[in-house]
């Protein structure tokens, strides 16, 4: 048994206000977006869970689905899928790779129809995050790890959002959608961001 990696490993990640863009990622930006509307700030975080083809993990499948240039004679089950217009902000890798697909201040087209406690049309106002993974597999200790700084760095820099308002497409999406599963460790990823959130007001204080 090996233990879990501290997560004080993890350097903090940083976002660039301005271009609403994560600072050191991987930068695959999608057609698949547009703007809020007006008035609109991020107020929630989703997390989500994919993998192309379902149940398999690496390669190029997800950026293409989510820029729109899935082949869809490369494998039986990409067919109905070329066609989606979809997108997230960010996909975390396996290894914790970070990829950015969307400023986080422009809408991802990542939540389709769902309702947030009585709010509905949730890509209005929420930021998405997809982690590579299936509803019943462990997802990695890197994938915490990237997961809780990155939430981290998104509470860092806008203030609209909140720890308390973070939500799995499963909950928005009930009966729809079923990721990030069983198989997410909530309590560890809030966990992880309260430890990170206190780290951050002791080097502040
Ligand atoms: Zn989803």
């Amino acid at each position: 048994m090996s233990r879990a990696p501290d997560d004080r490993a993890i350097q903090p990640l940083r976002i660039d206000a301005a271009t609403g863009l994560l600072v050191g990622a991987r930068q695959v930006l999608s057609p698949h977006f547009d703007e809020r509307p007006a008035g609109m700030l991020p107020e929630l975080i989703v997390v989500h869970g994919i993998s192309l083809p379902p149940g398999e993990f690496g390669g190029p499948w997800i950026d293409r689905l989510l820029t729109g240039t899935l082949p869809p004679d490369a494998h039986p089950e990409f067919r109905e899928r070329a066609a989606l217009r979809v997108s997230a902000h960010t996909l975390i890798r396996r290894d914790g790779a970070i990829v950015q697909y969307v400023p986080f201040g422009a809408r991802a087209w990542h939540a389709g129809k769902s309702e947030y406690r009585g709010r509905s049309a949730c890509n209005d106002f929420s930021i998405g995050i997809e982690l590579e993974g299936t509803d019943e597999t462990p997802y990695t200790d890197a994938q915490y790890l990237a997961l809780a700084a990155l939430v981290s760095a998104l509470l860092a820099t806008y203030p609209s959002l909140a720890a308390g308002h973070i939500a799995g497409h499963c909950d928005i999406a009930p009966g729809r959608k079923s990721d990030p599963g069983p198989a997410f460790d909530w309590p560890r990823l809030r966990a992880s961001v309260a430890a990170r959130l206190v780290r951050a007001g002791k080097a502040r204080g």
